[in-house]
């Protein structure tokens, strides 16, 4: 039996993924059948809590060998490969109800629980991942599958709890998320940054750990949530010795989920036209040099299949902005981003640079071939002449650019990235280094 929620937290108060503990810890003499979900949907939904994330249970009768994947109220957790037997869909729901209702901010959220015996459609997934989808789409998915729902408000969360149900993990990772004590709720959070900072070397199937440029940790939450921090990466062992590796404040309890966390799956490579609120895989020529606007964000026009269109590195990506500052006009790039409804740009997320251009600096007007003196320029677009022969020249003296930017991947650094962006360390690839 599936049970997953969505949209019971605010921006300031709560965690689904808390929930999702709160919902195991409820049903004692069911077992959990595969690893807890934490499922990230379209993160250009404009009404997203904080991360867009939805989170999914499978409980039964467990059969298999039991695999660890958590600890709490001083016991070890686990999980099975399959289920002998199905609890009853009404039963389930019933309990659930209570647990979502103690633990969901109603105030400005809108709560969704779904308990269906079979998962709907991997189509709604797809859907709900990488566009916006309606709460009449999900009720009919639900509806083909018998599921039983439960909402608060205008229950919205039916959306995301349906489509994280309806995931097939196809790429996956792993978060073990850790959880504070009761009385800390709200307190500074106290984890060693040095025990953060080394996770990288010491688990390197590990990450989004740590900002090495500006020394700062990126797995703890500066909310009040009861989230003490999270460990992502690819392999569910390495997790679990990670986080016995951090040093920090007792953890009340810790859990791991398998989640679509750096996968990727919310771009959108085949379009056929570029709509707002989703994000795409697109490939252009640099158009004009890069501007910085005010609030220091950094666009660059593109020439793109779709027509022109700009791409935007903003202010929170920091570094990142220095790369795309050194495009030119006739760079051949790749990126990926979210298309915003305004202003109309892509937000990259990713950029691959595929082929530098020539590039050239102007180092001074010509001189005059029959007198020898420096010509002026004789309005816009129409060259050189010389103020005293009346000789026209067509172009000023140019030396090829010196470029720092060399063909390959970069990435904003590991705070400006979205949860569900593949970082080039999963790919395999490692990030271009401009010198
Ligand atoms: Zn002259």
């Amino acid at each position: 039996m599936y049970i997953a929620a969505d949209d019971t937290d605010s921006s300031t108060w709560m965690c689904t993924t808390f929930l999702a503990t709160e919902l195991v810890r409820a049903l004692p003499d069911l077992d959990l059948i595969g690893l807890p979900r934490l499922v990230r949907l379209n993160p250009a939904v404009p009404w997203k809590t904080r991360g867009n994330g939805a989170i999914c249970i499978r409980v039964g009768e467990g059969a298999g060998h039991p695999r660890w994947m958590g600890r709490m109220d001083g016991r070890d957790l686990f999980c099975y490969a399959r289920s002998k037997s199905e609890p009853s869909a009404s039963e389930v729901l019933d309990r659930c109800v209570p647990v979502m209702e103690r633990w969901s901010q109603t105030d400005d959220a809108d709560p969704g629980l779904v308990v269906t015996p079979r998962p709907p459609s991997p189509e709604l997934y797809r859907r709900a991942v990488s566009r916006i989808i309606d709460k009449e789409e999900a009720l009919a998915a639900l509806r083909e599958v018998g599921a039983l729902t439960y909402e608060i408000n205008s229950g919205r969360g039916l959306i995301g709890a349906a489509s994280a149900a309806a995931w097939r993990p196809m790429d996956r990772t792993y978060e073990v998320l850790t959880y504070r004590r009761r009385e800390r709720w709200g307190l500074p959070r106290e984890v060693s940054e040095r025990d953060i900072a080394q996770l990288d070397q010491r688990f390197p199937s590990t990450f989004n750990n740590y900002e090495h440029i500006a020394c700062r940790p990126a797995i703890v939450p500066h909310t009040t949530c009861p989230v003490l921090y999270g460990v992502r990466g690819d392999s569910p062992l390495q997790l679990i010795a990670a986080q016995a590796s951090i040093g920090s404040e007792e953890v009340d309890r810790w859990m791991m989920f398998i989640t679509n966390q750096g996968t990727d799956d919310h771009i959108i490579a085949d379009w056929t036209d570029l709509a707002p609120n989703s994000s795409y895989d697109v490939e252009g020529e640099v158009l004009a040099p890069p501007r910085t606007i005010p609030g220091g964000h950094v666009i660059v026009a593109l020439g793109t299949s779709a027509g022109p269109l700009d791409g935007a590195a903003y202010e929170p990506s920091k570094g990142f902005r220095d790369i795309v500052r050194e495009l030119r006009p006739g760079d051949r790039v790749r990126v990926m981003g979210e298309l915003r409804e305004s202003p109309r740009t892509l937000n990259i997320e990713k950029l691959e640079v595929k082929a530098l251009a020539p590039s050239a600096v102007k180092v001074s007007n010509p001189r005059c071939p029959q007198c020898g003196r420096r010509m002026r320029s004789a309005g816009r677009g129409a060259g050189y002449r010389c103020r005293e022969c009346g000789t026209k020249a067509p172009s000023a003296v140019f030396r090829p650019e010196d470029r720092r930017l060399v063909p390959g991947w970069y990435e904003p650094p590991v705070c400006a990235r979205r949860h569900i962006s593949k970082p080039l360390k999963r790919m395999g690839i490692q990030s271009t280094i401009v010198v």
